[in-house]
């Protein structure tokens, strides 16, 4: 099955990525690091989770400011080739990451769906803060509250303003490209039961994924799978 067909034919096309779409830019996936925990605590699970940032500010910052951001690390030809779809078809993009690669990238119609790690804002006054300024202390120096970036915590509620705008996006698309994510993190996951029974599903994943029924799967590498898409 060629790719590029499938894309050039479709209407309206969705791309839903997750952590493997910014793998080849550098940026690790902290979820698979797993299992080599010493206590709970030491988990991303937790070091990402709403308590943390309440109870544990310091821990929270200092595990996302060292694990997270990536601010020199530049989209690659997946984030690239996607762009391209946004500005010349009926293309809507869905990441999971909170990269802003696709941004950088300067796709257009980019669902941020867990935010984004380059939105900061102070949690007492509400400010906006540059995210440079949040790398070098927690602290605003407004008003000496706590900063954080605009990303979804563990613990924490997807905006249903998200929710319904990706639900609205996946059922009308006509082909739905999921890429980088094993899908396995709700409620993203569940964001393909929206989706059209005409409409084309297809997987690009280095692993064989669970997929509806009608799903097709391509078992290679992202990258040079649009490498190979010709624009
Ligand atoms: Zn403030």
């Amino acid at each position: 099955m060629q790719l590029a067909a499938e894309l050039f034919q479709a209407k309206r096309i969705v791309f839903l990525t997750g952590a493997g779409v910014s793998t080849p830019s550098g940026i690790p996936d902290y979820r698979s690091k797993g299992g080599l925990y010493d206590n709970d605590q030491q988990r991303p699970e937790y070091l990402l989770s709403h308590t943390c940032l309440v109870h544990q500010p310091e821990k929270f910052y200092q595990f996302v400011v060292q694990q997270m951001y990536y601010p020199a690390a530049l989209p690659n030809i997946i984030h690239q080739k996607m762009a391209w779809f946004t500005k010349n078809k009926a293309a809507i993009i869905i990441t999971q990451n909170v990269d802003g690669l696709h941004m950088k990238a300067k796709a257009q119609n980019v669902i941020e769906f867990h935010g984004s790690l380059y939105r900061v804002y102070c949690q007492k006054c509400g400010q906006k803060v540059a995210y440079q300024q949040y790398l070098k202390s927690m602290i605003h120096q407004g008003c000496g509250g706590i900063l954080r970036p605009a990303i979804v915590l563990y613990e924490e509620q997807i905006d249903p303003k998200i929710i319904n705008a990706s639900l609205m996006a996946i059922s009308q698309a006509d082909l739905i490209v999921v890429c980088g994510t094993s899908l396995q993190v709700y409620p993203f996951a569940g964001l393909l039961t929206a989706a059209d029974p005409t409409a084309k599903i297809i997987a690009i994943n280095r692993e064989k994924l669970v997929l509806p029924a009608n799903a097709q799967q391509i078992v290679a590498d992202a990258a040079s799978t649009f490498a190979a898409v010709k624009v």
